[in-house]
């Protein structure tokens, strides 16, 4: 396994959108160990999730594990909401944009419809930490970061923050 580099805000391969993955894409070895490399590079960060558009993998799939203990991992490949009910306010985090915290108004509970790590189909209702992560994640995928929520202001003023950090650990 190998910790993967994490793309940052404002990085332009954010905003790739992510493309379907095939039946034959998830048979391949190379792809399954990417997915452990994934989780190992979530784990070490460390982080609740790990779209693969962060690792410059402009596919459709994301690995999670909200739980405390970190040994409920999930992977979820060509992810689609296909229900949601109503709201809730989280304050989320991104791996690539390190640092930054701010409240993102989602929907409360969802229900996806997704591929497992063997290509099986699934589906599951979630609600609270998970439901955020998944959206979250999704968002990825379609070229969209949690800062898109954010007044353009606000946007520009985590950019310089960013910029300031990478400037002061060079
Ligand atoms: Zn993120």
């Amino acid at each position: 396994m190998a910790l993967l580099p994490i793309l940052e805000f404002p990085d332009p391969r954010l905003r790739t959108r992510a493309v379907p993955v095939t039946a034959e894409r998830i048979a391949d070895s190379g792809f399954q160990t990417l997915l452990d490399d994934m989780f190992q590079t979530m784990y070490d960060a460390p982080g609740i999730g790990l779209a693969a558009s962060q690792v410059d993998v402009h596919e459709r799939f994301m690995v999670i594990d909200v739980s405390e203990e970190k040994n409920a991992p999930q992977v979820f490949i060509n992810p689609e909401i296909v229900a949601k009910a109503g709201e809730q306010v989280y304050q989320e985090g991104c791996l690539s944009v390190p640092g930054i915290f701010a409240d993102v108004t989602r929907a409360d509970a969802i229900t996806v419809r997704f591929l497992g790590r063997t290509g099986a189909a699934q589906e599951l209702q979630v609600d609270g930490l998970l439901a955020v992560c998944i959206q979250h994640e999704m968002d990825h995928l379609e070229g969209k970061l949690f800062v898109d929520y954010l007044s353009p202001l606000k946007r520009e003023m985590v950019k310089k923050k960013l910029a300031k950090a990478k400037r002061n650990a060079a």
